[in-house]
This record gives structure tokens, C-alpha cells and sequence, in this order.
């Protein structure tokens, strides 16, 4: 029997170290990234104490959200966002992760429904330019972040991050590109969350500045893509 308590006993104290190492004293939130795994595995980790899950598979998603609606669950939305799932993704998530073009973030604001709280968004950056990665240039960070504040059903909170393996100093770079925003526009009073790290990189992520850790393996286990899900 998995044990999901020592699991993510594990990476609470992980964190904490990696807070300790940074002299950090400020919260960092941990999201359960839940993909591949099962409404059991999900409710095991509530039971814990954990709120916060994250899932990238829209459609695994909704039908999660739709199944564990007796649990209080803020759903965070991490995958890629693509231009015709935004409606979906603005009726049944409380953050989305991966906003990396304007256009998102306007549809996302016109299609959450008025009765919600404003959707959470974090701007993607591919802060290394990888070619393969999502997430937008650093250089455009500024002139969406312009735009992105002004749309009436959003809270802009931040930025996130994916790095290549291994390149802690990417870290670094967000939070400094991160602090020049919050420099910049002062009056932007929901700019707090820096959504950087991973089950093997939460280490450096936290050290620099992460207050967001965004953890699947660690905390459930490997995944198994092959399962019908
Ligand atoms: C899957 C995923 C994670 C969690 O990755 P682990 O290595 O399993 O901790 C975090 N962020 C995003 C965007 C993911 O897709």
C-alpha cells in the first residue's frame, strides 16, 4: 500500500529545508500535481490536509473536477492552454499556469462566468528559450503583464517556469524578471506567486525565490501513461 503520508510528509520537509538553506521565512505553497493518478490517490492526499491539485490533461481534468465536487478542492489548471479549451478551463479551475499569449488571457477573462471569483492566471515564460517549450519570450513578459492587468475577470499572480533539467540558474533569472515586474507596477497588489520547481528541482526552485512548487512524482508516486484513464 502506497504511503501517502510519508510521501508528502517528505516533501514538506523538503521544502522546509530548502527554505532553511535560503534563509526564507514566507510561506511556499505546495500544488499536488495529480495528472495520470486516481480519484482514490486524490481524496488519500485530501484527507491530508492537501487543497491544492493541479492537473494538465483537460478532459481527465473535468471529469476529476466533476467526480470529487463533495471535496473542497482549488483546482489548478498547469498544462498548455489552447485557444478552443479556454472556455472550459475558465468554467472549472480557480488558477490556470500556463497563460503565454495575450489572446489566452482575454478569452480566459470574457468566458469566466460573472457568478465566480476572478480566475488566478500565472504568465508562462520560457525563460532559457527552449525550442520546444511553451511559454512566452522574457522580453514580452512586460508588455503582457500591461495588458493582462486590466482584464476585469483575472488576478495576474505571477510567473511560471519549466527550465531545462539541471539549470538552476534559470531559477534565478524568473525571480529577477519576476521583481522587476512587481518594481514596475507597484500597484498590481495580487502579484505574489512564483510558480517554479518540481518533484527534482523543488531544491533550487525554493532557494530562488519559488512560492509555488508545482510536485507529482514526489508526492504519488511514478506515473503510468500507458493506463486507459
Ligand atoms: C507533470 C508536471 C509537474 C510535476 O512533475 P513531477 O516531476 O512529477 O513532480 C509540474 N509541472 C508541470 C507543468 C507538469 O506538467
Amino acid at each position: 500500500m502506497y504511503d501517502f503520508s510519508q510521501a508528502r510528509n517528505q516533501v514538506l520537509q523538503q521544502i522546509q529545508n530548502a527554505c532553511d538553506t535560503a534563509h526564507r521565512s514566507d510561506q511556499v505553497d505546495l500544488l499536488a500535481v495529480s495528472k495520470t493518478h486516481s480519484h482514490d490517490a486524490i481524496r488519500a492526499m485530501y484527507a491530508l490536509g492537501q487543497r491544492a491539485f493541479g492537473e494538465n490533461y483537460l478532459q481527465e481534468a473535468c471529469a476529476k473536477i466533476d467526480a470529487l465536487q463533495d471535496l473542497e478542492i482549488q483546482w489548478h489548471f498547469i498544462g498548455h492552454v489552447q485557444r478552443n479549451k479556454t472556455k472550459l478551463i475558465a468554467t472549472h479551475f480557480a488558477w490556470v499556469h500556463g497563460v503565454d499569449r495575450l489572446i489566452i488571457a482575454q478569452r480566459l477573462s470574457d468566458q469566466r462566468p460573472e457568478e465566480m471569483p476572478a480566475l488566478n492566471i500565472c504568465i508562462q515564460v520560457n525563460i532559457d528559450g527552449q525550442d520546444s517549450k511553451d511559454g512566452c519570450d522574457p522580453q514580452d513578459v512586460m508588455a503582457m503583464v500591461e495588458k493582462i492587468q486590466h482584464l476585469p475577470h483575472l488576478h495576474l499572480r505571477g510567473l511560471m517556469v519549466i527550465p531545462a533539467p539541471n539549470n538552476s540558474e534559470a531559477f534565478f533569472q524568473t525571480q529577477k524578471l519576476f521583481r522587476e515586474v512587481a518594481t514596475r507596477y507597484p500597484m498590481l497588489k495580487s502579484w505574489d506567486t512564483l510558480s517554479m520547481g518540481m518533484s527534482s528541482d523543488l531544491l533550487p526552485a525554493v532557494e530562488a525565490g519559488a512560492t509555488l512548487v508545482r510536485v507529482g512524482t514526489a508526492l504519488f508516486g511514478s506515473r503510468d501513461y500507458s493506463q486507459d484513464r
